[in-house]
């Protein structure tokens, strides 16, 4: 048996198959029903008020919605937001914007670190070492 603290409320637990501890299963179990509920009378709300009337984290609601617990496609204002920048959005991790900087970026990588030494702080004193390695020859 795995113990293993739990990520959202810190207990103790045995691991079960998922990562959190039992009560908090439940909890979010209820925190779920509330969210689908809501939704169910108020087709049009944001996330915000989905949080707002429920009590229920947005971070939680994301997380319900990634799961897909929770469809956008009924609720058309129901979005959250990127991972990268906070800006609502109704698929995948991050934004459009975000994901074409980040891919470039990977992109760019390799030739990137070649521009950056301006400020004079880089230390060069590297050539000791291999002295002293030297010596612990024969
Ligand atoms: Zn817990
Ligand atoms: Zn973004």
């Amino acid at each position: 048996m795995n113990l293993g603290n739990c990520p959202r409320c810190g207990k103790l637990f045995a691991n079960n198959f998922r990562d959190i501890c039992p009560s908090c299963i439940k909890e979010i179990e209820q925190e779920y029903e509330k969210c689908l509920k809501f939704l169910r009378e108020e087709k049009m709300a944001t996330i915000q008020e989905v949080s707002e009337a429920t009590g229920v984290s947005i971070k939680q609601i994301t997380k319900f919605i990634k799961e897909g617990r929770i469809t956008v496609a009924d609720n058309p204002n129901m979005m959250y937001p990127c991972e990268v920048c906070g800006v609502l959005i109704r698929q995948n991790n991050m934004c459009d914007s975000c994901r074409t900087r980040l891919t470039r970026d990977f992109a760019g990588a390799a030739r990137e670190g070649l521009g950056n030494e301006q400020d004079g702080t880089a230390d060069r004193k590297g050539s000791g070492a291999y002295g002293a390695v030297d010596k612990f020859r024969n």
